[in-house]
């Protein structure tokens, strides 16, 4: 068994990673294990920032959005001296395990560090693109997709009163699935995205027939990946005259009190997490299939890429 690990955030931010972070040190302490937070992800790895946590270090923080151990991009992570500076650091710390709680570029990152280092490594997918190969869940999807409808149910409001058109742009560069999981429970009538070709010309046919018959408001949800939404707004103006606004929703989908839903799974992924590592587990990944926790092998979940489910698609098109 191992005596000290370590755990780290990083990519970007996710509502639920401070939950996923408690769940490690609380587990890792609860089993007589010393435990290190690393802050700002393998940025902080290489400047060596990183210390010993208590059970206290985590109080009050399941309830917040972001990260308590911040989380940052490195290029430097990237080469393989920047990762052997990071495994040094680590080892001089007497860390023996790490887990981290990121997006796919993370974990890559993670797995470059145990094939070419001797650390074990466990990972949690933290995300709020919900992309990460293997796992039906990433720590933060739940919360940015509620928080899209939210937006969605306020834009209808004002959509309905003036009979608009409103096109709502959301985060997803690569992934569609939170634009699609939004707009489904939004009621959006479009859902676009990166992985599905749409026809404008046809949208907007469409709508101008709905309009006819009567139609008070169109909602067109626009993953960032698959167009601007202002550009996409303006040709929507332009081609069905009718009134269009555009709302580009931005970073307000990565903050926010993390739902009970991105909690309790970031706490149960956490705990497997810290408790597999401790016991000299390496190379996997924690995530939900099915509503079960999984181990999914690091290496295949970084070299494959998750595809969005064609029944969500399905589902969207029927419903709109
Ligand atoms: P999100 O997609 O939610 O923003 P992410 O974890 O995918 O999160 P990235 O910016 O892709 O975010 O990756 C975070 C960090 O991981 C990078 O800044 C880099 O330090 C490291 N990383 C990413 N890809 C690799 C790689 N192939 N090899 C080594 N390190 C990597």
């Amino acid at each position: 068994m191992m005596k000290t690990i370590a755990v780290m955030t990083s990519g970007g931010d996710s509502p639920g990673m401070n939950a996923a972070a408690r769940a490690v040190v609380r587990t890792a302490i609860f089993n007589g294990v010393h435990v290190f937070g690393i802050y700002n992800g393998y940025k902080g790895m290489l400047k060596d920032d990183m210390q010993e946590l208590t059970s206290r270090s985590v109080s009050d923080i399941i309830q917040r959005g972001g990260t308590f151990l911040g989380t940052a991009r490195s290029k430097e992570f990237e080469t393989e001296e920047g990762r052997r500076k990071g495994y040094e650091n680590l080892k001089k710390h007497g860390i023996e395990g790490l887990v981290i709680i990121g997006g796919d570029g993370s974990l890559r990152g993670g797995a470059q560090l145990s094939e070419e280092c001797d650390i074990p490594i466990v990972g949690i997918p933290g995300t709020i693109d919900n992309d990460v190969w293997g796992s039906d869940y990433t720590i933060g999807c739940d919360t940015a997709a509620n928080t899209i409808v939210d937006a969605i149910n306020k834009l209808r409001d004002t959509a309905s009163a003036h009979r608009r058109i409103i096109v709502i742009e959301v985060m997803g560069h690569r992934s569609g699935w939170l634009a699609m999981t939004a707009g489904i429970a939004g009621g959006a009538e479009y859902v676009l995205v990166p992985e599905v070709k749409y026809d404008i010309d046809e949208i907007c046919d469409d709508i101008k027939e709905s309009y006819a018959r009567g139609k008070r408001y169109s909602i067109i949800v626009v993953a960032e990946g698959a167009g601007s939404g202002v550009d996409i707004g303006k040709i929507v103006a332009e081609k069905t005259e009718i009134d269009t606004r555009v709302s580009v929703l931005g970073h307000i989908q990565r903050g926010g009190s993390p739902t009970v839903q991105d909690r309790m799974k970031a706490s149960q992924l956490g705990e497997q997490a810290a408790l597999a590592l401790i016991s000299g587990v390496t190379n996997v990944v924690f995530g939900f299939e099915a509503g079960e926790v999984v181990r999914i092998d690091l290496f295949e979940a970084v070299h494959n890429k998750k595809t969005l489910d064609p029944e969500l698609v399905r589902l969207a098109h029927v419903l709109a």
